[in-house]
């Protein structure tokens, strides 16, 4: 990972108020790392950031906008993660509501533990992550070696 960050935000709609609290208060560490978003929660987060740019503050880098969730951002999220293009993922998912797209947010939550994604389900979470000194730094994740399950006999 390099110093600047590709940072997955992603919240349901009964936890996107929460996200746009979360990206207010810390657009400022934010502006300094290309963030993807799926659809809906990428206009939020792109109107909260521009709401609080001061005179010469502006987006290093546009937000990279997925389509909505349920239409498939989720599962595009997914492959960007499994072709190494997601440093970490904040992903407020509404623990009290069944989705339409549940299976998509189970694999979606499943490859970043394939690829040991940093992953914040929750503020806390997120605040530890934002303020960790790693955000700031070079970082190398220790992937498990998958090559014994890659090159398997099949017989
Ligand atoms: P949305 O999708 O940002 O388009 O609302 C989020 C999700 O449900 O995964």
């Amino acid at each position: 990972m390099e110093k600047s960050k590709r940072i997955a935000l992603v919240a349901h709609d009964n936890r996107k108020k929460d996200l746009a609290e979360w990206v207010e208060f810390n657009y400022k560490t934010l502006l300094g790392h290309q963030l993807i978003c799926t659809g809906t929660t990428g206009r939020m987060v792109e109107e909260t950031i521009r709401n609080m740019l001061e005179k010469g503050e502006e987006f290093e880098n546009p937000i990279i906008m997925l389509k909505s969730g349920p239409l498939g951002g989720d599962q595009q999220l997914g492959s960007m993660i499994s072709d190494g293009l997601i440093d970490m993922m904040i992903f407020f998912w509404d623990p009290m509501q069944p989705q339409p797209h549940d299976v998509d947010v189970k694999a979606l939550l499943r490859i970043t533990v394939v690829y040991n994604i940093p992953t914040a389900c929750n503020r806390s979470t997120a605040d530890f992550m934002i303020s960790s000194h790693l955000l700031k730094e070079e970082y190398e994740p220790r992937l498990v070696d998958y090559s014994v399950y890659i090159h398997r006999q099949i017989t």
